[in-house]
């Protein structure tokens, strides 16, 4: 599902993949509207965030798998402080922590939508949503979540 208005105030940095690349198939996924999770080719762990090397069985030979966009909040923060000039006006909003039981429950961090003092129950179920940024100098996406 697609989110309408940006959840965060303009003038945020837009996010890319680092200079190297790793986690340029994450967000060319988020583009597309697939949410992608690092599996390793070798002994099939997932793992989040990216890196070049597995970290259960020290293998290089990792793939990206688009897993479905279902969670559960598994910590969450009410964030009033503005971590940056463009949200100076603009809390609380609500980061959540969010593990993915079709990656072996690994853990992505978002913003919750909705009511920004909303109640915000650990173990809720969450689903994502992209959020979609064609007109940005590069265009990009994020997931947010949303409860289920
Ligand atoms: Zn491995």
């Amino acid at each position: 599902m697609a989110t309408g208005k940006p959840y965060l105030s303009p003038g945020l940095p837009i996010p890319v993949a680092e200079p190297d690349g790793l986690s340029q198939p994450y967000w060319e996924g988020l583009r597309q509207g697939r949410l992608l999770v690092q599996r390793c080719k070798a002994c099939q762990g997932w793992q989040w965030g990216p890196e070049w090397i597995c970290h259960r069985c020290r293998s290089f030979d990792l793939d990206w798998v688009e897993v479905a966009g279902k969670g559960r909040i598994y910590s969450w923060e009410r964030v009033w402080h503005p971590v940056h000039p463009a949200l100076k006006d603009h809390g609380p909003y609500v980061v959540v922590l969010v593990e993915l039981p079709a990656a072996d429950n690994v853990r992505m961090i978002g913003n919750l939508l909705g009511d920004p003092h909303q109640a915000v129950s650990i173990g809720a179920s969450v689903a994502v949503a992209f959020e979609h940024h064609a007109d940005a100098d590069p265009p990009f996406t994020l997931a947010h979540w949303r409860l289920a």
